[in-house]
């Protein structure tokens, strides 16, 4: 029989684990260092991979309530010129783009649905023989979730493994209520702009509500909170030369600035009765927007195997043959698309827009990603 689980963090991963677990009859618990469920506003985007299992784990409808469906990815140049397209929830897919403080806040009113329970200012501070210990008690733990994000104590305390190590890529990230602001007839839509060294992402996250998201290359981050208000100045001089409507809008609005972080997937994410899931086993670049979508992926992974099988090192091995070489492989690629997006060689420039807009390049970049069918994956394996 499984014991109950004691999960590390109130995120995207450990609030869907918990819904899985609940789902499967496995009695779970989360400690969460913070005193409320808390997340920064700032635009996400959930791709079929990741909506599928939300589907089957009765979030999908509540989250589509408050998501935006746009119908297309649309790759233009920093001054705004189409290159290429290619079209999102076809069929039955679904591809939402919503903010990410509605998509912890349904998850988590979905685990209490279910029962579940959540520790709040309960930092978990240290973790000795397979125990974890909040600042003045042990906790009695058979079974641990490590969801505690990319700083996790966890993986630290566990795992031999290098600190979150600066990508360099700095985001500024905007959110603004707005009629939309940019592409007139494509507003709706996701729209790319690819420039010299850096790129930008807008897309609508609900009713008349839009995000920016906007990479540049930066040889350092010394400050040491990872979301700063960010300078106009600062902002208008990395992108000098871009897209006027889009600076205008952006120059208008609140920006923060994120210095983006990596720490690259282990070769096992688990280590005696300690499993990783989520950032903290695998925090990647967020340019395939995949970072939750894996987490969700890993979430619903372990629960599907715990159900069906005893906690055995044959039972470790069945999760890291599912999670590792995906997690892995898309690691890879999230930091690839970075040089395919920041490319600053003229020629080089026009090579890419050529291949994008004459082959279907951008879609066969991600269709095998987003087509991902766990459940198909489960079954070979248990
Ligand atoms: C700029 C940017 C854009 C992104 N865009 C996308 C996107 O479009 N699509 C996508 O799929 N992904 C995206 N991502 C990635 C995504 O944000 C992460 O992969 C995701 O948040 C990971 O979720 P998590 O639950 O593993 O960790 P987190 O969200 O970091 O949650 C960790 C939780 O653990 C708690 N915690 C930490 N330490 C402790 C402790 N010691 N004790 C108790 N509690 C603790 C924290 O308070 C927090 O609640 C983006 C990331 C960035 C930086």
């Amino acid at each position: 029989m499984i014991p109950k689980v004691s999960i590390v963090g109130a995120g995207i991963s450990g609030l869907t684990a918990g819904i899985c677990l609940l789902k499967k009859n496995i009695p779970s618990v989360i400690y969460e260092r913070n005193s409320v469920i808390s997340e920064v506003s700032a635009g996400i985007n959930l791709s079929p991979n990741a909506t599928n299992l939300l589907q089957k784990i009765g979030v999908l409808e509540d989250l589509i309530s408050l998501s935006h469906q746009p119908s297309k990815v649309i790759f233009r140049d920093h001054k705004g010129k189409k290159i290429s397209s290619y079209r999102v929830n076809r069929g039955d897919e679904k591809y939402l783009t919503l903010n990410r403080k509605g998509l912890v806040g349904v998850l988590y009113d979905k685990y209490l649905e279910h029962g579940g329970e959540v520790v709040f200012n309960n930092k978990i501070e240290d973790f000795k023989k397979n125990d974890i210990a909040s600042k003045d008690k042990s906790l009695d733990t058979e079974l641990i979730f490590g969801c505690d994000g990319i700083n996790s104590l966890l993986r630290t305390k566990k795992f031999k493994s290098v600190p979150p190590l600066f990508s360099g890529f700095i985001a500024w990230r905007s959110i603004k209520e707005s009629s939309c602001p940019f592409e007139k007839n494509n507003g709706e839509d996701i729209n790319f702009y690819l420039g010299p060294n850096s790129h930008i992402v807008t897309y609508p996250i609900g009713e008349r509500t839009y995000s920016a998201t906007c990479i540049i290359k930066s040889s350092e981050w010394t400050e040491e909170s990872w979301i700063l208000r960010g300078s106009k100045g600062e902002f208008q001089s990395n992108f000098k030369d871009w897209n006027d409507d889009l600076l205008t809008y952006l120059s208008d609005s609140e920006l923060y600035k994120w210095g983006i972080f990596q720490r690259p997937p282990l070769e096992s994410f688990s280590n005696n009765n300690l499993f990783l899931l989520g950032d903290s086993a695998h925090a990647m670049v967020p340019f395939l927007g995949q970072g939750s979508c894996l987490a969700i992926e890993d979430s619903y992974c372990l629960a599907e195997i715990l159900e069906k099988k005893e906690l055995t090192d044959e039972t470790k091995k069945i999760f890291d043959d599912l999670r590792i070489s995906r997690c892995k492989n898309i690691y890879r690629r999230s930091f690839r698309q970075a040089k395919l997006n920041h490319i600053s060689n003229p020629l080089l420039t026009l090579l890419r827009n050529k291949l994008l807009s004459f082959l279907p390049l951008a879609d066969f970049m991600v269709r095998d990603i987003h087509s991902y069918d766990l459940d198909a994956e489960l079954k070979k394996i248990i």
